[in-house]
Order: structure tokens, then C-alpha cells, then sequence
């Protein structure tokens, strides 16, 4: 059969509020143009994120109510730890609110003062949590993962030439080498298990820790099946398993691969750094079984991973951002390719060539998709990356939209209509005219600057 059907069938609904184009143009407005300022309620398919938006199952919503809420000791706990170490096989395993706070624990050990932390692309609370501490987050990912039109497998990998010159010349510096699977920053896309099995290689010859930032793990080993010689006739959980093997401790967020909507936790191998993190943790998250999640929480994660590493749902979940390329592609809407994990780009400085990027292509396709169709999704390109720390603006390396779809909730209907109000934004497209700030906060402003059109 050629149609992927969703893997599932639908016991519980949430309706979607419709709107109209003029609605949509005043909700707009009102919004100064910045999609982060809409209501959710306004929206009719939300692409803004993948992370904690999923639908959870009628396994994980019934475990929630055997979740144990004792400040201690409790038995939720032990399921959720041995729902991780079934998949990652840790010595020590700490639950975190979500992922931001398991890499807070582990830089406020290993970052500060002339640290250096290569990885293939840090994700933007990665590199925050790293240069809080005064270390510095260093990129070294292969040149395909900055071309979108390259159709290379695995253009999350690391660069081992660039890793292993950076190891000799900066050693000393180095406290742990990290990878993300799939790469957040770099489109999702994957990396190898031959590529993360030589970057542990290269760690361990420096006697550092390698530690993977494993938000979407599952999504790259579906990849690696698919992709990498010799791997095509194992389980998803076995290849799951290798990957963290090689790995001397790792960062998550549930709110991705843990398909829950919230948590995630910290592991390591190392009973030192494990000490240290957990009074660390005491402080800013909770007690070790708990970790500043309630006890339903970690029952969640644990039924969550036991669905994750689940093919027909890999395989729906894949097949639908390669359907929706698919069909943009035939439309001659630029899209990154090949198909990442978690979302669908589009290259907008491609797609508007009249709109410059101080201009923002990006964040005038984003609005664009809001008041023809009612989709929310987010500009990352120069609104997000533009602004330099002299105040001083500049084009970012490309201008995407990131189109991000939730775990199990979105259906082959909203594909299709997705596709649909790109058709009818290809008509306009020449007539689309860019934006101007006006009103930025100091940092981070794509959250919450408001625009005008041009
Ligand atoms: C989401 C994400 C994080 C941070 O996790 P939160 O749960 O949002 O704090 C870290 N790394 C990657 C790759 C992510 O995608």
C-alpha cells in the first residue's frame, strides 16, 4: 500500500477553532505580526514547536494514575528508571523538570572559565546553559549540514578531521565532547552510528566523557535503519541501544522522544560527576526520584519510551514531513532537503528573492502561512539570528520557516491542507512584502518583537 495510515485510532478529540482570513488578518495585527504572540486558540494547525505539544496514548494517560507521589522512594521512579536504562543503560539516571535543566546541572560541573565544548550543532539552550557558565559552545558540523540542498544521509554528523584537530589543539580545555541526535539546530537531521561510535573514539583517546544531547533518539535510530549499511534488518531498540553504548552519560527532554508534555533527565556513567549533579539538583529541581516532576510524570515517560522506538510510528512520523517535501518540491516551494525528523523547512530567502534578508523573508512566509491558512509557525533566519552583541544587525547564514509537527496529533487531512494553503500562497508570493522591527527586547527578541510591514 502506498498511503501511510496514521498508526492509531482517535479516542479522545480536541476541537480547532476556525477562522476567517479577515479574522486572521486583525489577530494578526493585533499580534504585532510575531506568530510567538498569537493564542493558541486563534490558531488552526500549530507547527510552532514539537516539543511537549504531542498527543499522548490512552496507555500513558491511564499509567498517570498509578503514579506514586511520595516525596521519596517511589515506585513511579524505579519504572521511569528502568524505562531509560532499558534503552540507555546508565549507571546513574536524574530526573529533571526538562531538558534545559539536566544541561544546567551538568554545565554548572563541567562549563566555566575557558572550558571549550565542541558538538556537532549545540540547540540554542545548550549553548546558553554552556556559555552562562563562561565556556565557550563550539559547532563542528559537517559542511553538508549547512547546505540545504545537499542530499547527503547524515548531515547531523559530526566533522571528525575538524573534532580531532580541535582535540589537539585544545585538550586541555575540553572537559566532555557532546553530539545531538537528531540535530535540532541543523534541520534534524541525523547522525550515524558509525559517526557517533568514532566521535566516542576520538573522547575516550582525550580521556573525555562523551555525552549526547538524545532528545530525539528515537527519530535517529528509525534514520539509521533506513540509511546506514548493515543496519537495516535490526530493531529500533537495538540500534537505540549501540548508540548510547558508546556514551559516557546523556541529556534529554521527554518532551520530544519521551513523547509526554513535560520532563526529562540527566544520566551518567561517572559516580563523582553523578554526586555532584544530584546536590545540584537538590537544590534546583528536587529530590533524586523526583527531580522536579510529579510522580504521574515519570509514569508517563516510561510508557512514552516503550512507544517511541515503535516502527509504524517512526515510519508515520517520517513518511509525513517526506510527503509534505514531496509535494511543496512539485510545487517549487525551496524546502530543505532531505526530510529531517521533527519538521519541514523552507528556505524563504529562496522562495522571496525580492524581500532582502534585513527585511526578513522568514518572518513574512511565517505570517503569510497565518492569515492564509490559519498555520502558526516560526521564522529561523535573521529575526532569530541577526541581531549581534553590538547591538549592530546582519543577515543570519539562511532564512528558514520551520514548519515542526507534533507527535500524534496531526493527520493526513491537515498534510493535505498544508499543502493546500502553500498552493495558494505560491500565487501571491511575488506580491509579499517584507517587514521592519519596531520593538525589540535586548536578547532573544524573535520571542516577543513586534513588526510592521514594509
Ligand atoms: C528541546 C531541546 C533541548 C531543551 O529541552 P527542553 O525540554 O526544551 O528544556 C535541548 N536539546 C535539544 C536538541 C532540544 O531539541
Amino acid at each position: 500500500m502506498k498511503t501511510i495510515i496514521e498508526p492509531f485510532r482517535i479516542k479522545s478529540v480536541e476541537p480547532i477553532r476556525f477562522t476567517t482570513r479577515e479574522e486572521r488578518e486583525t489577530l494578526l495585527d493585533q499580534a504585532h505580526l510575531n506568530t510567538f504572540l498569537l493564542r493558541s486558540e486563534d490558531v488552526l494547525i500549530d507547527l510552532l514547536t514539537d516539543s511537549g505539544t504531542g498527543a499522548m496514548s490512552a496507555r500513558q494517560w491511564s499509567a498517570m494514575l498509578r503514579g506514586d507521589e511520595s516525596y521519596a522512594g517511589s515506585p513511579s521512579f524505579e519504572r521511569f528508571e528502568a524505562a531509560v536504562r532499558n534503552l540507555a543503560n546508565f549507571k546513574h539516571i536524574i530526573p529533571t523538570h526538562q531538558g534545559r535543566a539536566a544541561e544546567a546541572i551538568l554545565f554548572s560541573i563541567l562549563g566555566g572559565e575557558g572550558k571549550k565544548i565542541p558538538n556537532n550543532t549545540h540547540f540554542d539552550t545548550t549553548r546558553g546553559n554552556v556559555e552562562n557558565t563562561g565556556a565557550e559552545a563550539v559547532d563542528l558540523v559537517v559542511a553538508e549540514g549547512l547546505d540545504p540542498n545537499d542530499l547527503s544521509d547524515f548531515k547531523g554528523n559530526i566533522d571528525l578531521v575538524r573534532l580531532e584537530q580541535f582535540m589537539r589543539d585544545n585538550a586541555a580545555d575540553v572537559p566532555c565532547v557532546m553530539t545531538t541526535i537528531t540535530n535540532n539546530a541543523g534541520g534534524g537531521q541525523p547522525v550515524s552510528l558509525a559517526n557517533i561510535r568514532a566521535t566516542a573514539e576520538i573522547a575516550h583517546r582525550y580521556d573525555k566523557p562523551f555525552i549526547i544531547d538524545g532528545c530525539r533518539f528515537a527519530e535517529n535510530a528509525y534514520f539509521i535503519k533506513q540509511r546506514e549499511a548493515g543496519q537495516q534488518d535490526r530493531s529500533i531498540t537495538d540500534i537505540v541501544r549501540d548508540t548510547f553504548a558508546c556514551a559516557d552519560g546523556m541529556t534529554m527532554s521527554a518532551k520530544k522522544d519521551g513523547l509526554v508534555n513535560i520532563g526529562g533527565w540527566l544520566a551518567l556513567n561517572d559516580d563523582d560527576l553523578a554526586l555532584k549533579a544530584r546536590s545540584r539538583l537538590i537544590m534546583t529541581e528536587g529530590f533524586p526520584t523526583y527531580g522536579g516532576l510529579a510522580g504521574r510524570d515519570l509514569e508517563a515517560i516510561a510508557q512514552g519510551l516503550t512507544e517511541v522506538v515503535d516502527e509504524d510510528y517512526l515510519r508515520y512520523r517520517v513518511r509525513t514531513n517526506e510527503y509534505i517535501i514531496e509535494r511543496l518540491d512539485r510545487l517549487g516551494v525551496p524546502v530543505v532537503k532531505p526530510a529531517g525528523g521533527h519538521a519541514v523547512f523552507i528556505d524563504a530567502r529562496a522562495w522571496l528573492p525580492h524581500v532582502a534578508p534585513l527585511q526578513y523573508p522568514g518572518q513574512t512566509v511565517a505570517c503569510a502561512l497565518y492569515v492564509a491558512g490559519g498555520i502558526r509557525t516560526t521564522e529561523i533566519g535573521t529575526v532569530m539570528f541577526g541581531r549581534q552583541p553590538d547591538g549592530t544587525e546582519r543577515p543570519a547564514p539562511m532564512d528558514l520557516v520551520r514548519l515542526a509537527i507534533p507527535r500524534r496529533t496531526y493527520t493526513q487531512s491537515h498534510a493535505d491542507y498544508i499543502v493546500e494553503v502553500f498552493e495558494e500562497l505560491a500565487r501571491e508570493v511575488d506580491q509579499m512584502r517584507g517587514l521592519t522591527i519596531v520593538e525589540e527586547p535586548p536578547t532573544m527578541r524573535h520571542f516577543t518583537a513586534k513588526f510592521a510591514r514594509l
